[in-house]
């Protein structure tokens, strides 16, 4: 598909954004028309991604708040304001109630929910502004999971942390629309997207076995690409979508409809 400019304008930060899910948005958005701030914890992964994209680079860690205060002052310093943040960073930790043990369900819930609360708190205020400044709307999209709406025994803190993820981007919305910013948050929810994450469930098992085994679990009979995520990204950070705010999309190929 070609790009339309649908974002032109737009300077946008996307965490996680040197694999996967948050590398086919950041590149999407970019293919768009927007800057986007390619940023990970790694940031040479961060950095490879923006110079293929022809974008910026920033090494970010979402768990720490000091991180999102430098990430703020560099978005505002050299590229002038903000309007789009995509929460994408994320971690699944498999294990049921009884085998996670502590520190994981910390870790878990420190990158999928702190880390889309401290990005929220800390680029708020200029998200606020910098949409009024240049009359173009903005956008907070939260990266959460079906797993938020369909539980499994052997995903307690995953499910845990996406779920809140889930309610909090309603909460965010609500804010911005009483605040009467021109900033709305959605969440989106897919189901398996053939990325480096999947590894983490196959416990050692070959990448491919594991992603036809995934495959049929899935009604359309196939998992996720990250272009399936990127394109519905677009629509819901672009002014496409400008009265959809505290929205929950499920990119599921029609799991949760069972
Ligand atoms: P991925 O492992 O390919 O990419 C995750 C990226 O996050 C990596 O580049 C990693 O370095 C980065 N990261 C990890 N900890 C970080 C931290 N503390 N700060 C900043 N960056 C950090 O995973 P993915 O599949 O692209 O997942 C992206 C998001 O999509 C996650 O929130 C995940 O839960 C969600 N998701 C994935 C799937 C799937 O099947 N792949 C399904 C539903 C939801």
């Amino acid at each position: 598909m070609t790009a339309t400019g649908r974002l032109a304008g737009r300077i946008a930060l996307v965490t996680g954004a040197g694999s996967g899910i948050g590398l086919g948005i950041g590149r999407r958005f970019a293919a768009e028309g927007a800057t986007v701030l390619f940023t990970d914890i790694d940031g040479d992964k961060a950095r490879i991604a923006a110079a293929e994209a022809g974008s910026h680079a920033a090494t970010l860690d979402v768990t720490s708040e000091a991180s999102w205060t430098e990430a703020a002052a560099l978005v505002e310093r050299t590229l002038g304001g903000l309007h789009i943040l995509v929460n994408n960073a994320g971690i699944c930790v498999p294990g049921s109630v009884e085998d996670t043990d502590f520190s994981a369900w910390r870790r878990s819930h420190a990158i999928n929910l702190d880390g889309v609360f401290l990005g929220c708190h800390s680029l708020l205020p200029l998200m606020a502004k910098t949409t009024e400044a240049t009359d173009l709307g903005g956008a907070i999209l939260n990266i959460s999971s079906v797993s938020a709406m369909v539980a499994s025994a052997n995903f307690a803190s995953y499910n845990s942390s996406k779920a809140a993820v889930r309610h909090l981007t309603k909460s965010i919305a609500l804010h911005c629309a009483k605040q009467r910013y021109a900033v709305r948050c959605n969440s989106i929810h897919p189901t398996f997207i053939d990325t480096p994450l999947i590894d983490t469930l196959a416990k050692g098992a070959d990448h491919q076995a594991m992603i036809e085994k995934l495959a049929r679990q899935v009604p359309i009979g196939r998992v996720g690409d990250t272009d399936d995520v990127a394109w519905a990204a677009v629509y819901l950070c672009s002014d496409e979508a400008k009265f959809v705010t505290g929205a929950e999309l499920l990119i599921d190929g029609g799991l949760a409809a069972k």
